[in-house]
């Protein structure tokens, strides 16, 4: 894990228990942190930053089809009609938040793209789609146990942000949205499994 934190080499075979050996880490230090006086959300953020260090030195990539991305419904703008949950095409485009560019984004680079309302919808969809990737829009707290959730499935996170508190009218931001899922996806003209450049 520590090769590839540093960007040194490791060997490929080790790159799933990489993986875990960081899912099964932070929970624990969390728990360490507790008594150490670190606040939790601080730790969360941690938890995060390293694994997506992680996901991106161990060159995880996956094809669009294969690559889910779910965010909460937080980030629809609360007076919005429109049912986006079941079917996040409902959304009319309007730009009054974040969703319209996520679907626009979906269609052009063809992941999948989901609102959940909760953990359960979350997993049933993670269920349906079968993705081999994820990557979650969320808080800290909801992004550090979603990732854990998913696991074995390899997940990054996006913060989300919060300019009217939690969990209302929230924003992403779509430039780092964009990058993550480059980072993630296999051009389309490269065959899965291809080395990647
Ligand atoms: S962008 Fe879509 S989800 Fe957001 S307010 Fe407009 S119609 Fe509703």
């Amino acid at each position: 894990m520590a090769l590839a934190v540093e960007g040194l080499p490791y060997l490929p075979v080790f790159r799933r228990q990489t993986y875990k050996m960081i899912n099964l880490l932070f929970p624990m230090a969390v728990y360490l942190g507790k008594f150490l006086g670190i606040r939790r959300r601080q730790l969360e953020g941690s938890f995060i930053a390293v694994s997506n260090m992680l996901f991106s030195r161990l060159g995880i990539k996956v094809p669009a089809d294969r690559l889910l991305v779910v965010t909460p419904h937080c980030l629809q703008l609360a007076t919005c009609p429109h049912k986006i949950t079941r079917d996040p095409h409902n959304c009319k485009r309007c730009g009054g938040c974040d969703i319209a560019a996520l679907v626009t984004l979906a269609d052009e680079m063809g992941f999948h793209f989901f609102v959940a309302t909760g953990g359960t919808l979350a997993r049933q969809i993670v269920y349906n789609t079968r993705p081999k990737a994820v990557l979650a829009i969320a808080c800290e707290r909801d992004l550090m146990s979603g990732i854990q959730d998913v696991y074995p499935l390899p997940a990054v996170g996006v913060l989300n942000i919060r300019p009217n508190g939690p969990c209302y009218n929230t924003r992403v931001d779509m430039d780092e949205v964009r990058a993550q899922i480059e980072k993630l996806i296999i051009p389309k003209d490269k065959p899965e499994g291809a080395p990647h450049g």
